[in-house]
């Protein structure tokens, strides 16, 4: 029986939707906002300095760095398993090497839209990594968007585009710079793509929201400047771009726990490095967790952890909340004493003690019955945590803080779990 028990979705779902706030304590998003950053810059002096006379002939003569750096940028994707920027780099670098084999670059501009068409639609396709499967799933997606786009483009031309037209005339007369840069059918799919884009990043950003933003912000540059010149530097961009995201993914990863989206232990050892003098450390351990797993099976208690894991990480007066390793947890106040630390533990312990976790049996059906059937009895369970508070005094390193956060966690095991212990307490 014990074995066939399962967490209710919507823990899992309550779980889900913390981990966009989990990510914030890591450096991960603001790394993804530079990059983003860096291509929008990068695409407005790509705009600024592309018709400087000095640098534009330079470029043009540099016909196999495009090719190049794409390469560079598929092989470094490849090496670190990401199956989509493989495929994008690969759709860019085919363009890239049309020039080289005797074809017009031009050539490459007639496939603005479905390239940026496909890389969108690329972005809402599952990670599978790097095999056959993967690339032949994403070459279709790629394939499939172009032969969409062929055989709508008609149907835009005689029936969307007449009526959109008086709009675009109005905004002509508004902006003649919009206009004059882009065709109405560009600016729509530019428009399309950064919806999507747009709501890609709220719902699940990554290393492919990068590359994509950056896709849509360099080709908006390139199309304010028609040139061979500037589609070498939109191209070699975009390869820097894919390596720098294959790059921040990597960093990603080694700095966050998998299961519970947690800071990892790495990350903190790499936040210790940064602290002030003033610091509290709190040691945080799930009471009788190796019963609980024997109880309902390791598949719960590892739902369990995240849930705990999301409860920790809204601790309140600036902690940051790591996962030590198994079912313990490290909190960093930086600037607090122990005192004004324990309220904000305390609350955080309540809200774990007084969290119903509701568990279902395996055999409810995974359909809705017909008739109205009686709910099945839904068991719930509670989960407690012991929590240790040390506070550093002067010139203590931070092991030795940690230890003595250790040494209170212990003590509030041996004085019946489920509360908060200092060392040394004052009370
Ligand atoms: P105490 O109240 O003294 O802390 O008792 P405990 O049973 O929690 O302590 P103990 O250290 O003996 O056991 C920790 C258990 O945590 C053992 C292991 O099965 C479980 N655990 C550690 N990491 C994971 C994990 O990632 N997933 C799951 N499901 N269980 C884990
Ligand atoms: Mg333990
Ligand atoms: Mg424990």
């Amino acid at each position: 029986m014990a074995d066939r028990i399962r967490l209710l979705t919507h823990a899992k779902l309550h779980y889900y939707s913390r981990l966009t706030q989990s990510n914030q304590n890591l450096m991960y998003p603001r790394f993804l906002t530079s990059l983003f950053l860096t291509a929008v810059s990068s695409s407005a002096l790509l705009y600024l300095f592309g018709h400087q006379s000095i640098i534009t002939p330079t470029i043009a003569t540099l016909n196999w760095l495009a090719p190049l750096s794409l390469a560079t940028a598929v092989a470094v994707s490849a090496l670190f398993g990401h199956g989509k920027l493989v495929s994008i780099g690969m759709l860019l670098l085919i363009p890239a090497l049309l020039p080289l084999v005797g074809f017009e670059s031009a050539l490459a501009f007639n496939y603005i839209n479905q390239a940026l068409l496909a890389v969108t639609a690329l972005l809402w396709w599952k990670a599978r990594g790097v095999n056959l499967l993967s690339m032949l799933t994403y070459g279709g997606v790629i394939l499939v968007t172009f032969i969409a786009y062929s055989m709508l483009h008609p149907l835009w031309m005689q029936t969307i585009e007449p009526v959109v037209t008086p709009y675009w005339l109005k905004l002509y007369q508004l902006s003649p710079v919009v206009t004059e840069t882009f065709s109405l059918l560009e600016f729509c799919v530019i428009a399309l793509c950064l919806i999507l884009l747009m709501l890609r990043i709220a719902l699940r950003p990554g290393a492919t929201t990068v590359v994509a933003g950056f896709t849509l912000a360099t080709i908006v540059g390139l199309l304010v400047n028609e040139q061979h010149s500037s589609l070498l530097l939109v191209q070699t961009g975009l390869s820097i771009a894919i390596i720098l995201a294959v790059i921040a993914d990597t960093f990603h990863m080694a700095f966050r726990d998998d299961l519970t989206q947690l800071p990892s232990r790495r990350a903190l050892n790499q936040t210790v490095l940064s602290l002030g003098r003033k610091y509290t450390v709190v040691m945080s351990d799930i009471d009788h967790f190796k019963k609980f797993n024997d109880t309902y099976g390791h598949d719960v208690g590892d739902q369990v952890l995240k849930l705990v894991a999301s409860k920790l990480n809204r601790v309140q007066g600036g902690g940051k909340v790591f996962r030590y390793g198994g079912e313990e947890f490290t909190m960093l106040f930086a600037g607090k004493q122990a005192e004004q630390v324990e309220p904000f533990v305390e609350s955080v312990r309540k809200t774990i003690e007084q969290y119903p976790i509701v568990l279902r049996g395996l055999d409810r059906p995974s359909k809705p019955p017909k008739k109205k059937t009686k709910p099945s009895k839904a068991k719930t369970v509670k989960i407690t945590c012991s929590f240790g508070v040390a506070q550093r005094s002067s010139d203590e390193d931070f092991v030795s803080v940690m230890k003595r956060a250790d040494e209170a966690l212990y003590d509030a095991k041996k004085a019946g779990r489920n509360c908060v212990k200092c060392k040394p307490c004052k009370t």
